[in-house]
This record gives structure tokens, C-alpha cells and sequence, in this order.
């Protein structure tokens, strides 16, 4: 590190960048340009930090593909002014935008580090102060003049992890997020321990960033006493193009007539209907029971290992690549990202 490594800070919102008020008590974001304040260590990092704060703030609840797009558009415009990269981000929402930022920014090779806090930066207590600063640490780590870790990821409590890998699990812990199917890329105590093994390796490729999304795509949960009237309005969504289904154990869904009749009919339409488990750890395996069986036989794509919210990001990203049907079925089943494991 040196004070030639430059790192963008983009401040999108969440609770990190929030103070309680001092007459009210309530939790209230507070001027980013006086984080210096906040974290006067920011000062004794011997490199140049840059800021981007987005207006409005949101909370993260208040995401949406077209932020996520706008978010890649920042990083894409100063990809080259900047080594490395943090955004600062509610934790709620964070899974579902860096899996996005992953697959909108083709042939990465700077590191993208998402961060957030359960506790504010301005509370005593903030998990938000180490956070931060261990992610501008780990964005500006190069060896041999290559960035350590040239993907999108979230650092978390102690853990960084691949982003399209990564869930959110807890609402209280500091150590909110999981990436169950990955081993974490880095894990931080006294020394940062990159696990080199795992972290994607840099193509040198020119970044290329897409600009759109589909947002014809939707989520179906199974549960148990799920209704034909609830699955055929669901399948019957007006301009709807693929769905993410969220089956139990190892990717099975009920074998029942008008389930599996309304999935095929469905399918027969054109739906792409991709797999995923409600599990958080362990992989979609078609054909292993025969309430899986079935969906295979009509045509589900497995998602084997995706997150949810990899899978929905996933599919708005190809639908809207202006690629064949036929290939996006393909690329589904394919590793873009490193965000399955195939
Ligand atoms: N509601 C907040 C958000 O996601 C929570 C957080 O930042 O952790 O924006």
C-alpha cells in the first residue's frame, strides 16, 4: 500500500452513515463529508481516498435494478482513476446489489468491497468503524501490482466473501452475512488471510459494464399447502419471463397433478424456471427424488448451489443481454461470476 493506491468510497445509505439526533434520539443519516469526524483514522491511511455519496441515500430496503445499474455506471466511469473500490450499503439489501454489481461489470480486475453495519458509525459500539476500514484496506491490497481480491465482494464482520455467494442470516449478529457454499476469500483477525485459492483470478481484460436489467423475473417460495390458485395467478403474471422457485431440501416441490400441470403449462409458454433451494447451504440435484424428478423431466434448470439472490440477478442480467432463449437457458447453467459451483 502506498499513497499512490486510490480508492473510491461510494455512499449509497444503510445504517453505517447514521447518527442518532441529538434532540430526537432517532437514527438519522448524517453528512458524509464530515466522515473524517467520524473515523479520524481515515486520515492515517496512507493512500488517496475519494468519495461518491449518492442523492437521495437510500436505505437499502428502497434498492432497485435501476440503483444497481447506476452503481455500475460510477464504478465503470472511475474504473480508471481508481484502484479499488468500497461501497458503503445497508446490510438488508446488500446480497441481492453486489450479485447484481457482479454480473453487470463484465471482466472486473479492481477489487469492489460492499460494507455496511448493524450499528451506526456514530454509536459507541458501531461494528461499522472496523468494517470500513478493513475494506478500504483489503480494496487497496495489491501484490505485484495486481489487486488480491479483482472481484465484487462483501466484507462482514472478520469475513470477506465472494458476493453472489453471500446471504444475509442474521438481523442482530455483527456477523450477519454467509456465504454457505464458499469458503470465505479472506479471513481478517491480527492478519487479513486472503485464501488464494478461491479468489477469482484477473483476465487483464477491458472492463465491460451492461447498463441493463429485466426486472420480468419473480420469486415463487413453495410451502407446504401452497394453493392452484395462488401458483396458476403467480405463473400467470402478465409479461412475466422467468422465475426464480425456491423448492425444499435438494430441490423438491410438491408431485401433485395441478402443481406439476401448471409448472409445464407454464413452461410451455416460454417461463424460464430456474431451481434454487430454500436451504442456505448444499445444492439443487434434479432427479435425486422423484418430486425433483418431475421438474427436470419438464424442463427446470437446476441452479444447483445459486443463492436466491444470485439466481434473481442472474436471470435479469441475461434476459435483458439480448441473447437467444436458448442460450440463457445455457449460461444459466454455466458459472459467469464464480457464483455457482459447477
Ligand atoms: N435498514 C438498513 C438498510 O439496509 C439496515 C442496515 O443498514 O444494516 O439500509
Amino acid at each position: 500500500m502506498n499513497a499512490e493506491t486510490s480508492i473510491l468510497i461510494i455512499y449509497t445509505g444503510g445504517t453505517i452513515g447514521m447518527m442518532a439526533d441529538p434532540q430526537t434520539g432517532a437514527l438519522v443519516p448524517f453528512d458524509f463529508q464530515q466522515i473524517n469526524d467520524q473515523i479520524p483514522e481515515l486520515k492515517n491511511m496512507n493512500f488517496h481516498l475519494g468519495f461518491h455519496c449518492f442523492d437521495p441515500i437510500l436505505d437499502s430496503s428502497n434498492m432497485k435494478p435501476e440503483v444497481w445499474i447506476e452503481l455500475a455506471s460510477i464504478i465503470e466511469k472511475n474504473y480508471e482513476q481508481y484502484d479499488g473500490f468500497v461501497v458503503l450499503h445497508g446490510s438488508d439489501t446488500m446480497a441481492y446489489t453486489a450479485s447484481a454489481v457482479s454480473f453487470l461489470l463484465e471482466n472486473l480486475n479492481k477489487p469492489v468491497i460492499f460494507t455496511g453495519s448493524q450499528l451506526p458509525l456514530g454509536v459507541l459500539r458501531t461494528d461499522g468503524r472496523e468494517n470500513f476500514i478493513t475494506a478500504i484496506e483489503i480494496a487497496a491490497a495489491m501484490e505485484e501490482h495486481t489487486p488480491v481480491v479483482p472481484e465484487v465482494c462483501i466484507y462482514f464482520e472478520n469475513s470477506l466473501m465472494r458476493a453472489n455467494r453471500t446471504v444475509k442470516y442474521n438481523a442482530e449478529h455483527f456477523n450477519a452475512f454467509v456465504s454457505a457454499n464458499l469458503p470465505a476469500l479472506a479471513n481478517v483477525g491480527i492478519y487479513i488471510r486472503y485464501n488464494k485459492n478461491i479468489i477469482l483470478k484477473p483476465n487483464f481484460k477491458k472492463l465491460k459494464a451492461h447498463h441493463q436489467l429485466d426486472t420480468n423475473v419473480a420469486v415463487l417460495k413453495l410451502f407446504p399447502g401452497i394453493s392452484k390458485a395462488f401458483v396458476e395467478a403467480f405463473l400467470s403474471i402478465e409479461g412475466l419471463k422467468a422465475v426464480v422457485l425456491e423448492t425444499f431440501g435438494s430441490g423438491n416441490a410438491p408431485s401433485e397433478t395441478w402443481f406439476i400441470e401448471a409448472l409445464q403449462k407454464a413452461i410451455d409458454k416460454g417461463l424460464i424456471v430456474l431451481n434454487v433451494t430454500q436451504c442456505l447451504a448444499g445444492s439443487v440435484d434434479q432427479g435425486k427424488y422423484e418430486t425433483s424428478l418431475k421438474l427436470r423431466e419438464m424442463g427446470v434448470i437446476s441452479g444447483k448451489d445459486l443463492t436466491t439472490e444470485a439466481a434473481l440477478t442472474k436471470l435479469m442480467y441475461l434476459l435483458a443481454s439480448g441473447l437467444e432463449k436458448q442460450k440463457v437457458i445455457e449460461l444459466l447453467s454455466v458459472s459467469l461470476r464464480g457464483e455457482m459451483t459447477v
